[in-house]
């Protein structure tokens, strides 16, 4: 995620209380601008970065009122390795002219996104919300925005009326506002803004969340992001082999000194689950992804590894995402239902069902009601003779043996090891080997998840248990978002949009 700033110090509006609307460019520093924005480009160009990115600029001022910032967009959003890029705006610049632009340069209309801010001094709420709808006929993605001014609330209101549903409408909190909001303001603003929480917590800095993270500035300082110090090296020194991401950036990792991430382009655009979820693969550009369902693991993921609970944080966006985004929120998790409730109990009724014991257990619905339900059961009873031979032979490695049973008939078994002695792979491997030559044919899998072996039907995995949930749901599962973090979820991450929270990715 790269986020640019060049030396522009600028804007065409007049706002009373903004610092860049009393300061003009001359022509030689407005071209100073130019050429380092190109000279920009040219080694994002040149870097042939593997994986997918997406770049955003992020002026003081307005940048895209000046031509060459299309010229560079549709450039870099031909790159393969970019898979979005825009720019924060007050979207003031002539539509037609600069797509135009845009798109001689090569651009990508799919790959634009826009982050329009609302200026109520110099913009009336009618001509702001008609540019957003000709932005959105055009095909482009955008999210529209204010500042969270008290005085502005009934104005905000009637933008948020005058706005096409499907455009969200953000609010950022007021930072000069020198007294806490009161609660009818912030109610206020969330009828316009769901997720206006967010601006009001601390989010305490997480720079492991920031790894990959490039600011980039048109003095050729380098940084995680917007609030983080700079480090020594600069993306536009000429030592050789010099690039702007690759190991200089790495570097970056230890430098972030910030207690708190305390604006949107620092939070909105940390690795988290939640902005995944909420606002897609780019979340910093703030464009909600409204997925109809959401399928997500539970140890790893919706529990971070080395916690017991679901932070806090994430326990309100789910409810932010369940009461206002129209999402299924579904559980898809190898725990069996009942030690899955155990476990999420504080958003259990925000969920409603999910794919249980690595797929053997499917159900759809609110848990207070009757749901729909489905079990792929299996002999399990003629293992335990052969799991009960193996324990004497591993005799110094032992491991508990827990079998799950629906109605009499076994769904599930695990050989749980202590938490500090998991299985190891080569062990995991043999043993699987011994269990199904026992079993003698081809109807069980076995698989490991750190000190836990399951055993279940080998029609039970968590991506058929999602393609059948999806189906109950009348949707296709690419319109839905599911998260995981082990070697188990990674067939559920291509059948959906995935979000892969494993170390490795
Ligand atoms: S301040 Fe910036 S770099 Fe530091 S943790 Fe927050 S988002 Fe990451």
């Amino acid at each position: 995620m790269v986020l640019y700033r060049g030396l522009l110090k600028s804007c065409n509006y007049r706002c009373s209380y903004c610092p860049f609307s009393k300061h003009r460019h001359s022509g030689e520093e407005l071209l100073k601008d130019r050429e380092k924005w190109f000279q920009f480009v040219e080694k994002v160009e040149q870097e042939a970065l593997p994986g997918d990115h997406c770049l955003m600029v992020v002026p003081y001022g307005e940048a895209l009122i000046h031509p060459w910032y299309w010229d560079g967009l549709g450039r870099l959003s031909r790159l393969p390795s970019f898979g979005a890029v825009g720019a924060q705006t007050n979207f003031s610049f002539p539509l037609e002219e600069a797509l135009e632009r845009f798109f001689r340069a090569g651009g990508k209309s799919f790959k634009l996104r826009l982050w329009a801010t609302f200026h109520p001094e110099m913009v009336t709420v009618e001509a702001f919300a008609e540019k957003c709808r000709k932005a959105m006929e055009a095909g482009i993605l955008l999210c529209a925005g204010a500042v969270g001014a008290p005085e502005n609330m009934a104005l905000l209101k009637s933008l948020r009326a005058s706005l096409p549903d499907e455009l969200y409408l953000w609010v950022n909190k007021l930072d000069g506002l020198k007294r806490p909001y009161t609660q009818a303001e912030i109610q206020g603003f969330m009828d316009i803004d769901p997720f206006f929480y967010r601006e009001l917590r601390l989010n305490p800095a997480n720079p492991k969340l920031c790894a990959g993270r490039v600011f980039a500035q048109g003095d050729g300082k380098l940084g995680l992001c917007s609030i983080s110090p700079s480090i020594k090296e600069k993306w536009d020194g000429d030592e050789p082999g010099a690039g702007i991401f690759s190991e200089r950036i790495s570097l970056a990792g230890g430098i972030c000194s910030r207690k708190r991430c305390s604006c949107y382009l620092a939070y909105g655009g940390r690795k988290d689950l939640m902005n995944q979820v909420l606002f897609g693969p780019y979340p910093i550009f703030r464009i909600p992804r409204r997925p109809k369902a959401v399928f997500l693991d539970i140890d790893g993921t919706l529990i971070p590894k080395g916690s017991r609970q679901i932070p806090q944080d994430v326990e309100e966006d789910l409810a932010a995402l369940a009461k206002n985004g129209g999402t299924y929120l579904l559980f898809a998790t190898s725990l069996p239902l009942a030690e899955a409730k155990k476990r999420c109990g504080k958003v259990w009724h925000l969920f409603c069902g999910g794919v249980f014991a690595g797929g053997a257990h499917l159900r759809l619905g609110r848990f207070s009601e009757k749901g729909r339900e489905m079990v792929h059961p299996f002999e399990g009873n003629r293992l335990i003779p052969a799991i009960n031979a193996l324990r004497e032979k591993l005799e110094g490695r032992p491991f508990r043996l827990l079998v799950y049973r629906e109605k009499g008939a076994v769904y599930k078994i695990s050989l749980v090891r202590p938490a500090q002695r998991p299985w190891e792979e080569k062990e995991a491997g043999k043993i699987a080997g011994i269990l199904k030559r026992e079993w003698d044919g081809e109807g069980i899998r076995v698989f490991t998840e750190g000190s836990c072996m399951q055993i279940v039907s080998a029609a039970a995995a968590k991506a058929k248990g999602v393609r059948q949930i999806c189906r109950w749901l009348g949707i296709a599962p690419r319109e839905a978002v599911a998260a995981g973090d082990g070697m188990e979820d990674q067939e559920m991450l291509s059948l959906c949009q995935g979000i892969n929270l494993s170390e490795k990715s």
